[in-house]
């Protein structure tokens, strides 16, 4: 798709957005919803079908992140075909961006750790999206930006801004991409040196403050371990992690670059004392990681890679990986036990299903 389709679908999607914002309970009613299936033929969003089993994937994968770095967890791992990527990447400028390494023996298996995403399996009603104004600058967002959801195609994120940005496996953010308003919150790290890991953007920074502050109140002593991670710095441990390992171990180590969470400026990584600074799956049933799990959302943050849902987000459980994305979008999320990707699949969904596109 040409950059002037694109530009001109985002108009199209806008300019039905005020519709639809003006008008959505006539548009409910007017029209039935049935959300998509996976694998109609409009989709082309949905993850494709695939092995779920990940259980050894998952385990050993916790445990190298943590052996060789807890710098560098595993929300690292990544599930991309290097031929499907390269493929994409020579539709658009690419100009800004590192090739990525290519092998002919990528035969990781991360493919098998994602499940499609079925909108009508989620226990959500179109009522539930559109009667909850804290989630229309969600909508907004998720009508202006295209994200891919289908496996075999990579996104390239656009707009990296937004605090609903999403970057994960199937959507790369640009190599230039550095958030303008990174600040150091005022909260503890295990380390003293000042590492731009300390940063955070500055709205994801002031309600971290809150965060640590209530925790503190509650008796926990959380400390940060990883928080930005520049374009440069995720391409310096995928490529050092290559040099050592080979392509396919890393890829299930290590996040090819642009596709770190980290990079948003919108994710900390946190760590206990107890822990030996470590970043281990064992924080989330310590009181620590389960005062977390239940009080992160007031506070805009969400769990980014559950225990359940690790064949949705592709992604090992991560309970010290916090994503803030505000309280509204956050606290829906919590509250229906959503991972962002399900979230994000339903809304586009009833958009499609409302616009057509
Ligand atoms: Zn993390």
């Amino acid at each position: 798709m040409s950059v002037s389709d694109n530009f001109l679908e985002a108009f199209m999607k806008k300019t039905i957005l005020l519709f639809l914002l003006l008008g959505y309970a006539f548009l409910l009613t007017a029209c039935e919803f049935t959300p998509i299936e996976p694998g109609s033929s409009n989709g082309g969003r949905q993850l494709e079908n695939t092995a779920t089993d990940n259980t050894d994937d998952t385990e050993s994968t916790d445990t190298n992140s943590t052996d060789v770095d807890a710098s560098i967890d595993t929300d690292n791992v990544d599930i991309a075909d290097v031929n499907d990527l390269d493929k994409v990447l020579d539709q658009v400028d690419s100009s800004d961006r590192e090739p990525l390494p290519t092998s002919s023996d990528n035969t990781t298996g991360y493919h098998d750790l994602l499940s499609p995403i079925d909108p009508t399996q989620l226990g959500l009603t179109p009522e539930m999206i559109m009667e909850n104004q804290g989630l229309l600058p969600l909508l907004e967002h998720l009508i202006t930006v295209q994200y891919n959801y289908t496996y075999g195609e990579i996104g390239y994120v656009e707009e990296a801004d937004s605090i609903y940005v999403l970057s994960n496996k199937l959507n790369h953010l640009p190599a230039d991409y550095v958030p303008n308003d990174l600040v150091e919150p005022d909260i503890p790290f295990y380390f003293s040196e000042a590492l731009e890991k300390k940063k955070l953007r500055s709205e994801a920074a002031i309600h971290m403050e809150e965060l640590f502050a209530a925790a503190s109140e509650a008796g926990f002593n959380l400390l940060g371990a990883s928080g930005y991670r520049s374009y440069a710095t995720q391409k310096g441990i995928y490529d050092n992690n290559v040099a050592n390992r080979g392509l396919v171990a890393t890829d299930k180590v290590s996040a090819r670059p642009g596709h770190s969470e980290h990079q948003t400026g919108l994710a900390l990584d946190v760590t206990l004392e107890s822990l030996g600074y470590r970043l281990v799956s064992t924080l989330g049933e310590m009181d620590e990681g389960l005062w977390l799990k239940e009080n992160a959302h007031q506070y805009g943050f969400i769990i980014r890679y559950p225990k359940e849902d690790t064949s949705i987000t592709g992604y090992s459980y991560e309970p010290w990986h916090l994503r803030y994305i505000g309280q509204e979008v956050a606290t829906f999320i919590y509250t229906h036990e959503l991972t962002v990707e399900e979230l994000y699949v339903y809304i586009e969904s009833l958009i499609e299903k409302n616009t057509g596109l």
